[in-house]
């Protein structure tokens, strides 16, 4: 069985610093027990050291929400990997929907990016998916599978073992600037299922059947504290990227909880006095 990952993307939702500490020392004081989910959060660039520092030495990991390509130099307005790397991030989102469809991001800054995460030893978030108009088109294969091939050019057999594929259809993401036109709904299981399924394949086919087995394939789009249990019961789905419930720990939680609770479920798992061991 894969660990389930759950991460909170913050966006720019929270701009007030000792609020972004608060509540991610709130989430990592109420995981201290949760030892089968890796969880992340990825705070507003300017909060990330200051939480970074609160959350050393606890479950909860640090992400950054995006990087430059490059370490340093004269680029105004970016934040280099050495910067996150000095406040503690082990995780970069990169990919992501809003980058991708807002900001213009196309694959080839997206693989340089992805390079470098992978240079510095960190963990890289990569975030795909289709739009409502893709898929109404019949092209979800296709895009997903072109968004993989682009931003992971050149990344070694051993280097795909630090990267996390977040399937996020962009007609499920609760944003209304991507979405303006239509109703914002999670993907149903069945959705998530088959694009799961396809992308694991991809792997198979570009990596093998390991690292296809074992590679973390997380769902994002509208994932709550109501729907997360059903998506995260789905075999192909090891977690979940939360923009809007990752904001509280209340909505954040039980999230969390519901992916403790079913890796505990899992029956290739079983108690050796009090601990919770693979089954050989
Ligand atoms: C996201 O933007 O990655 C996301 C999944 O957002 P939300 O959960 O708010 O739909």
């Amino acid at each position: 069985m894969r660990r389930f990952v759950v991460g909170g993307n913050w966006k720019m939702q929270i701009s007030q610093v000792e609020e972004a500490v608060r509540i991610t020392e709130n989430i990592a004081n109420a995981i201290k027990n949760i030892s089968m989910v890796d969880v992340f959060i990825a705070p507003s660039f300017n909060a990330l050291y200051s939480v970074g520092k609160s959350i050393s030495n606890t479950n909860l990991k640090l992400a950054s929400q995006n990087i430059h390509y490059l370490e340093q130099g004269a680029f105004t307005g970016e934040t280099s990997i050495l910067s996150c790397i000095n406040a503690g991030c082990e995780y970069v989102i990169l990919g992501h929907s809003e980058r991708r469809r807002i900001f213009g991001e196309t694959g080839e800054n997206i693989n340089q990016k992805v390079l470098k995460t992978l240079e510095k030893g960190l963990k890289a978030v990569l975030c795909i998916g289709e739009t409502a108009k893709e898929r109404a088109e019949g092209r979800v294969k296709e895009v997903n599978q072109s968004q993989l091939a682009g931003s992971l050019k050149g990344v070694s057999q051993t280097q795909i073992e630090k990267i996390i594929i977040a399937y996020e259809p962009v007609w499920a993401i609760n944003n209304k600037f991507l979405n303006p036109d239509i109703e914002i709904k999670p993907a149903t299981p069945h959705q998530a299922s088959e694009a799961h399924a396809m992308v694991r394949d991809w792997f198979r086919q570009e990596y093998g059947d390991s690292i296809a087995n074992s590679i973390q394939i997380i769902y994002g789009g509208s994932m709550n504290q109501k729907n997360a249990e059903e998506l995260l019961k789905i075999d192909d789905i090891d977690g979940g990227l939360i923009g809007g419930a990752s904001l509280t720990a209340k909505t954040f939680l039980p999230i969390i909880r519901s992916a403790e609770k079913l890796s505990k479920q899992d029956p290739e798992y079983e108690w050796d006095s009090n601990t919770l061991r693979f089954r050989k």
